[in-house]
């Protein structure tokens, strides 16, 4: 033994005040049990102020401890205990809660020493105590927060070939508790494609070099959805050779897909505003000339009647009826395009709104019998114009091609999703062949005879414009001849 070490030990034996130091400076509490008559157990003073109580106040009784350790670590400790009087190989070491005299939790670990007599039964059995609070509320807050944030972790162990998933890396994966991951199925998980090619390369390069990694990749997890996930990996070396390589593993799905729309929105935003310049322009230009022939028209008809024969004046009336037409259409587009231009973002009532634009309809519908339901709608946020436009054309357009013979019966309903309000509009007129059904919604696609419905072919292709403005679509069902049911979205969570 050490000289050193040697005299230590003497002077522990003969000096109190050496032991004194080493217990009250060292340790968080010291405690020595007899295990012959268990009842007994002397404290020190550091033991009871650790937990906030007064030593004065606590007798030298094992009960006085037992009473404020936590129930479920108590029948742990006494288990131990038993395990280590029995089999001096197994160490007592174990981290238990004692509630402190405020009310508040303390995390103790305690280790200790079966003391044997010649026989080698346990007679006593010395203690000591380090309050390991602030590490375990660290280690808590942690996990809390790894929680919150979606955050699991991985180690694979390449010495053992073995793969570890932490519970949030496993709930990721919508895998059960007890699965138990083996590399080569955890790199399935990875989606087939670029996600699984990217992830053999970082994990290669990552055993050759020691290089870390830190990527986003898609999985697809146990129940068959595409998730967007971060996998960070560290490699740890030892002489070259590549050890074990522990990681992390983050959901980011939603932060992906809110990625992914804000940049479909940027890039259909800078579309539509490329769009609205070449149409107004083309629109506000093609309406000048046009303006030119009808005004001219206009003054051979009333300047040179009396020269003209009936013939000519009935085919000028022909170029008016066309010009007009014409005009009609532009100022068509020229509504389509200014429509994603005045922004007005608002919480809107849409069962108000359908009832104005109703009422707006009115003088259309004096003379014919229409029947409306209207079910309880609800309250999104959007464009009032513009989702007044589109709810205008849906009626006008279901008073326009009612069938004329019966009344005409008009629903109008909502039904909710997670992510949308889908209104429907539903109608009884004449309805829309199959084939045609996609068509409708593109610009001056038109299927009935004209002169028998006027129109411009632009109302619904305005209509899909704008349920796209609000994150939606619209879509149509119908069975020709007996009416036809028009649907539009709109997302709910979009904000401004
Ligand atoms: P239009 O100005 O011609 O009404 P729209 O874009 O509003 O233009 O509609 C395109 C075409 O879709 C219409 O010409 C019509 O043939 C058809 N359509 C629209 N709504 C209905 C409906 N409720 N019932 C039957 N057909 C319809």
């Amino acid at each position: 033994m050490h000289y050193l070490k040697k005299e230590l030990y003497e002077r522990i034996k003969s000096d109190d005040k050496i032991f004194d130091f080493l217990q009250q400076s060292a340790l968080d509490g010291l405690w020595y049990w007899d295990l012959t008559n268990p009842d007994q157990e002397w404290m020190n003073a550091e033991f009871w102020a650790t937990l906030g109580y007064d030593p004065a106040t606590k007798p030298h009784l094992a009960s006085a401890w037992m009473n404020i350790i936590h129930p479920d670590d108590l029948a742990a400790a006494k288990l131990l205990v038993d395990t280590h009087c029995a089999d001096p190989s197994v160490p007592y070491d174990q981290v238990v809660r004692y509630q402190h005299a405020h009310g508040h939790t303390v995390w103790i670990r305690c280790r200790g020493l079966a003391i044997r007599d010649d026989n080698g039964v346990p007679v006593r059995m010395l203690g000591a105590h380090v309050d390991v609070t602030a590490e375990k509320e660290k280690e808590l807050l942690l996990r809390k927060s790894q929680e919150i944030a979606h955050i699991g972790t991985w180690e694979v162990n390449l010495a053992k070939n073995t793969l570890y998933w932490n519970r949030i890396t496993k709930r990721i994966h919508e895998v059960a508790p007890d699965f138990e991951p083996d590399l080569a199925t955890a790199v399935k998980f990875y989606k087939a494609g670029d996600s699984r090619r990217l992830i053999n390369e970082q994990l290669e390069r990552a055993v050759a070099t020691g290089e870390s990694f830190d990527t986003e990749l898609q999985i697809v997890t146990a129940t068959g959805r595409e998730v967007w996930v971060r996998a960070i990996g560290e490699p740890e070396m030892i002489d070259g050779e590549c050890q074990r390589i522990i990681g992390v593993f983050q959901d980011i799905d939603d932060r992906k897909k809110t990625e992914d729309r804000m940049l479909n929105y940027s890039i259909l935003e800078a579309k539509a505003t490329e769009m609205e310049q070449f149409s107004y322009a083309a629109s506000h230009d093609l309406r000048e000339p046009l303006l030119t022939i009808k005004g001219y028209v206009e003054v051979i008809c009333e300047d040179f009647s009396d020269q003209l024969s009936a013939e000519v004046m009935d085919h000028l009336r022909t170029i008016t009826g066309a010009t007009q037409r014409m005009d009609d259409l532009i100022k068509g587009l020229l509504d389509y395009s200014r429509l994603s231009q005045a922004k007005q973002w608002q919480s809107i009532d849409m069962n108000e709104l359908v009832r104005q634009v109703l009422t707006d309809l009115g003088s259309a519908t004096k003379l014919i019998e229409v029947n409306v339901q209207l079910g309880s709608l609800p309250i999104v946020y959007g464009y009032p114009l513009e989702l007044k436009i589109l709810v205008q054309n849906l009626l006008s357009n279901a008073i326009k091609y009612r069938r004329r013979e019966i009344p005409l019966e008009l629903t109008i309903s909502c039904e909710e999703s997670d992510d949308f309000f889908e209104i429907i509009v539903a109608d009884n007129g004449i309805g829309i062949a199959d084939n045609q059904r996609e068509n409708i919604f593109q610009l001056f696609r038109q299927l009935h005879l004209q002169g028998e419905y006027a129109g411009s072919g632009i109302g619904l292709a305005n209509c899909k414009k704008i349920a796209e403005l609000h994150g939606g679509a619209i879509w149509v069902e119908s069975v020709p001849g007996e009416g036809s049911t028009f649907h539009f979205t709109v997302r709910k969570e979009l904000r401004e």
